[in-house]
């Protein structure tokens, strides 16, 4: 006889429960008879385990339902213990037909019920610029034919940033926004930068005053309205050296460019990015690499701005040379946004840079996306392109108000960029210490809740870590260790609020040094 022919206690509950039912076949339904004979005559002469699961969920249904067993179809107890041990003969991990039937499956099924809302309403609520592809390319026809650009403009980088959109009378006939809008636009833009590249604004959906790119890029009169004094911003306390900050003692930034192609209305540099571009001398790139040379205790240098991909080509070969030339140096950081505001930056020279540095030590790229709209077919080739040449592509998303702030759009965001080749890594709550941007803070408990809900319902590697910046990145995971009972520790299921034992090593054993081949040893 077969080793698995003893079955569970899931498939005795299943077969048990099967023939205490009736066996009067007066009055059957002709159709479910002969559904149910088909079933079986399938389950006798296919090795598959599916017709056998089939037809013990055909049977269990009509017996909840109408109280009829399997005699009344005239299958015998002993020809279902047959299908059952044949179900558990051809699973390669003698899964029962008991254990599919009335626990995997019914389990698959309520755990589905937890992403059904999330399910409907994604592709509504929070549309990624690949679904609302159509609607982009009409937006950036008329955005070019309002620019008078050239295709070859449209499709370089130097085109996108000659024609960024600087002026009100420029976003004005790009935008449909109202007319108090476009004057408090003007204000702002008295004291704070505003620029967008046309593709980006392409993005912006014209119709939408509260669309999530149009918030992210159009300042509007809070910046300048709320109440608060601007904290000094956190280079103040964390910039050892020249273009360097620091806060931690084996990871360096270099701030190589106040640059960027866009200016977001968020930005946590806000006091040294977009008031005019500057180009440093090469002095200040001499003294901030001598920096790093000088302290063997930095192993991770991130080049930022800015945006280091406003550097041209040369520089940013220059700068990746040199800290591939620094034996304490062994991986890189390159933050840009550009592959999501101007993707045309993305060319095969920049591309073959990144690959010959990456050959060297590892490089990253870190980048910030913070809404599905902003990933597009061209972005999403961008970041496949990069992909392919740097060791990871990394997102840091910011929380911000209207933008992302629930469960829908910050899922969707997780699994967009994901599916365009870049890895969630964190999300930041939006900073204090600038009034400009506060309109925009969500509280932390609402961050929590958004991050939280993730475990256990997407990909665990497209959720992120939450964030908040205040002298170096502190964690806001919510604990999920609840409490010690005696020598277990409860803790919670983020995605059901279920508490679960968790035991956790006796101090005892863990205290011991005498394990393994320690024990062997000759005293
Ligand atoms: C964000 C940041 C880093 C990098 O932090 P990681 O947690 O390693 O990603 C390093 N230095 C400064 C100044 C930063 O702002
Ligand atoms: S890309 Fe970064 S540095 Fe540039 S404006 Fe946006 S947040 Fe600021």
């Amino acid at each position: 006889m077969d080793k698995f022919d003893n079955f569970d206690i899931f498939t005795i509950e299943v077969l048990d429960s099967l023939f205490s039912g009736l066996d009067d076949d007066s009055g059957l339904d002709p159709s479910l008879a002969s559904n149910i004979e088909m079933l079986f005559s399938r389950s006798v002469s296919d090795n598959l385990t599916g017709n056998i699961v089939e037809l013990f969920q055909l049977l269990t249904k009509v017996r909840n339902s109408s109280g009829l067993s399997p005699l009344a179809f005239g299958l015998s107890r002993k020809e279902l213990e047959g299908l059952a041990l044949k179900h558990q003969n051809i699973d390669e991990h003698q899964v029962s037909v008991g254990g599919r039937v009335n626990r995997a499956l019914p389990i698959v099924e309520q755990a589905g019920s937890r992403v059904e809302w999330y399910l409907k309403q994604k592709d509504l609520l929070a549309p990624s610029g690949i679904e609302l592809w159509e609607r982009i390319v009409d937006n950036h026809s008329r955005i070019r034919k309002i620019l008078g650009m050239s295709d070859q403009e449209w499709n370089s980088f130097s085109g996108q940033l000659k024609f960024a959109i600087e002026s009100l009378d420029t976003l004005g006939r790009i935008l449909r926004l109202p007319q108090r809008a476009i004057q408090e636009v003007g204000r702002v833009t008295q004291s704070y930068r505003m620029r967008l590249t046309p593709y980006y604004a392409g993005l912006i959906m014209p119709e939408a005053l509260d669309d999530p790119v149009l918030l992210q890029a159009v300042p509007t009169s809070e910046m300048v309205d709320n109440a608060g004094i601007e904290i000094p911003p956190v280079a103040a306390d964390h910039s050892p050296a020249r273009l360097i900050d620091q806060f931690y003692p084996r990871v360096a930034t270099i701030k190589a460019t106040n640059m960027c192609a866009m200016y977001c209305t968020h930005c946590l540099r806000i006091a040294h990015i977009g008031k005019k571009d500057r180009i440093y001398k090469s002095q200040a790139y001499e003294e901030a690499l001598s920096y790093i040379r000088k302290d063997n205790r930095i192993r991770d240098v991130l080049v930022t701005g800015g945006d280091s991909f406003m550097l041209p080509n040369e520089m940013l070969a220059r700068i990746l040379n040199e800290l591939d030339a620094i034996d304490h140096v062994r991986v890189k950081r390159l933050g840009t946004r550009i592959p999501v505001t101007t993707p045309q930056r993305v060319n095969q020279e920049l591309l073959d840079i990144l690959e010959r540095s990456n050959d060297i030590k590892p490089l990253r790229v870190v980048t910030q996306i913070n809404t599905a709209q902003e990933i597009t077919p061209v972005s999403r080739e961008a970041f496949r392109q990069i992909s392919k040449r740097v060791s990871a592509v990394m997102n840091q998303a910011v929380l911000l108000k209207g933008i992302n702030d629930s469960r829908v759009k910050m899922w969707k965001l997780c699994e967009t960029i994901q599916e365009a080749y870049v890895r969630p890594y964190y999300v930041f709550n939006c900073s204090y210490r600038n009034p400009q941007f506060s309109h925009l803070r969500v509280p932390v408990e609402r961050g929590r809740d958004i991050v939280e809900s993730m475990y256990g319902n997407i990909s665990g590697d497209a959720i992120p870590r939450y964030i908040a910046t205040a002298g170096g990145k502190i964690p806001l995971h919510r604990s999920n260790v609840l409490r010690a009972e005696g020598s277990d520790l409860i803790l919670i299921k983020p995605w059901s609020g279920e508490e679960v034992k968790y035991p956790d090593p006796a101090p005892e054993e863990y205290e011991r040094r005498d394990f393994a081949f320690e024990k062997y040893q000759e005293k």
